[in-house]
């Protein structure tokens, strides 16, 4: 029996539309930034799955755009820390996760455009969802070793306290993340050496240690399933627009812990998403979705959360739970497991919704221990009313529209689509404060009949409509994983030729072909090949599908070793 893991990231791309302080802090120019795609998140996947126990194959997706607006520049509110900029994103990012389902079969990735305003802290880590910017590989293996539940090695932060001393690459019973192991780096059979570090601490270089590839082994994050067979089979493909629990008879594995089968189904919710700064909560987003009811991997506060009726009888409550969240980046220290130092973090609750109700309310201990509400939001006379909505879907974009019968302000949209008559609900996009949106079509299922869906939310309630369309027929998608444009490799050295795709051509490798600098040198999707002679080179990958030739290229350079 073998053991068979596959990494499935789906990312939440961000769009950035304003000031830039870090080219002028006094004057700072508005900028415009496009939001990745997921050929973006395969690209900057590659050093994770090179340094993961996973296929080489992973299943990418997307969980739909959010725009943003604010640098991140603002600094930590305690060292190690948060800044307040980083903490209103990431609740924006796990609000994005409830309007996907709030998937638990998935890593989410918050995926930022290169260029993004950034500056103090590097980046910021929430259990719920991590964040970073488009192209850097090593903070998105870091964030997803977080997502499969790794702490920090301890070097450059405090760590794992189950993080052993390698001797004698530590000195004695004192760790300090090194790697304790040999490592291969199977793109280019670059040997590590024991004494590096490992990629979940502050130090480097970088790589994966004995301690995390064993911590990684049999994750469930990572969708273990059990082979009997040793001869080569196709990557694993699961159709990454279904949700699996509507398919697969349950319980399924992933459910199950050692002493518990717990049924999992999307229900009907209230997500309260909020913001606790410097001690002051505050409600950043109240909507009603069809998602998983649990908060995953939330600490409990002294925060409850209720639906009550106009008598003022509670209707469904939940308790509030904190999102722990670090700061990340070398040099910077984070207190491991989000701890309780912080004054500024996520908060995040599910409530079971029952019925409209009259208002919500949230209430916290007070000094007298006596419970008194601190944040509470009364049900408007009127709901908003969609009076119209249309999607239009055309080569390279689509555009929904839609009139409501609403006040200018106070209230945000969202949209889903449905690949499968709205069994399955996919986060398209979130936090929109326009009356249209518009949207790539990449990243659509190719030629299928979608149902999608207009969410608006007034801070109390939700409304929705619903509309058809079918996209066209795309060809695959297609990405060059190695070697990466700009990469350096050594002449007449072993070259891994390697690509991403999608679909079910991932079972018919022969369908992929390599040339490079126009001669055909390969074929299939993980091909070896010798390197050419020093200079600059191109490498193409090409895939027929029964919808087109996809094609993807890079440009590397050879050179000979010293
Ligand atoms: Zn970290």
């Amino acid at each position: 029996m073998h053991t068979r893991q596959q990494l499935r990231l789906r990312g939440v791309m961000i769009s950035y539309a304003g000031p830039d302080p870090t080219v002028n802090a006094a004057n700072p120019p508005q900028i415009t930034l496009p939001a990745p795609t997921v050929a973006d998140l395969r690209t900057t996947a590659a050093w994770t799955l090179t340094v993961m126990p996973v296929d080489a194959q992973g299943i990418f997706s997307s969980a739909g755009t959010l725009p943003w607006s604010t640098p991140l520049t603002g600094v930590a509110t305690s060292p190690g820390g948060c800044s307040l900029q980083w903490i209103a994103l990431n609740a924006a990012v796990a609000g994005v996760r409830m309007n996907d389902g709030n998937r638990t079969d998935v890593i989410y990735y918050g995926l930022l455009p290169a260029g993004t305003p950034i500056a103090n802290v590097g980046g910021c880590e929430s259990s719920g969802v991590s964040t970073g910017p488009n192209g850097q590989q090593v903070t998105m293996a870091h964030e997803v070793g977080h997502g499969a539940g790794l702490a920090h090695g301890p070097c450059g932060t405090p760590g794992d306290p189950g993080y052993p001393a390698y001797e004698p690459y530590h000195p004695a019973s004192t760790p300090t993340a090194s790697l304790g192991e040999y490592g291969l780096d199977p793109r280019n059979g670059q040997v590590h050496r024991p004494t590096e570090k490992d990629l979940m601490s502050y130090c480097g270089p970088p790589w994966m240690s004995l301690y995390h590839q064993g911590r990684l082994t049999n994750n469930a994050r990572l969708n273990p399933t059990r082979i009997r067979s040793q001869r080569w089979k196709a990557p694993m493909y699961i159709h990454p627009h279904l949700w699996p629990w509507e398919y697969i008879p349950d319980p399924p594995q992933w459910e199950r812990g050692p002493h518990e089968v717990v049924r999992m189904r999307a229900e009907r919710v209230v997500s309260i998403i909020g913001v606790v700064e410097r001690g002051e909560l505050r409600v950043t987003e109240v909507t009603r979705v069809a998602a998983l009811p649990q908060v995953h991997g939330g600490r409990p506060t002294a925060f409850v959360a209720e639906l009550v009726d106009a008598e003022g009888r509670v209707i469904s409550a939940a308790d509030v739970q904190r999102l722990p969240a670090r700061s990340c980046g070398c040099g910077c220290s984070g207190e491991d497991g989000g701890g309780g130092a912080e004054d500024s973090y996520v908060l995040s609750v599910l409530l079971p919704d029952l019925e409209r109700g009259a208002a919500l309310r949230v209430t916290g201990t007070g000094a007298d221990g006596e419970r008194t509400e601190v944040w509470r939001v009364e049900a408007p006379e009127r709901p908003v009313e969609i009076d119209g909505f249309e999607v239009r879907l055309e080569s390279g974009a689509g555009v929904a529209r839609w009139e409501l019968a609403a006040p200018d302000e106070g209230w945000t949209a969202a949209l889903q689509f449905s690949p499968d008559d709205g069994r399955s609900w996919n986060s398209l996009a979130a936090g929109i404060t326009d009356n249209r949106c518009e949207f790539s079509v990449e990243d659509l299922p190719s030629r299928a009949e979608l149902v999608f869906r207009l969410l608006v939310h007034d801070g109390f309630s939700t409304v929705t409509a619903e509309t058809r369309a079918t996209s066209a027929p795309r060809p695959v998608q297609l990405v060059v994983m190695h070697p990466q444009d700009g990469a350096v490799v050594g002449a007449g050295q072993p070259l891994r030729l390697w690509a991403s795709t999608e679909g079910e051509v991932l079972a018919e490798p022969e369908r992929g072909r390599w040339y490079v600098d126009e001669e055909q040198v390969g074929r299939g999707f993980d091909d070896w090949v010798v390197a050419p002679a020093a200079g600059e080179h191109t490498v193409r990958v090409e895939c027929d599908s029964d919808t087109g030739t996809s094609v993807a290229e890079a440009r590397f350079t050879t050179v000979d070793s010293e």
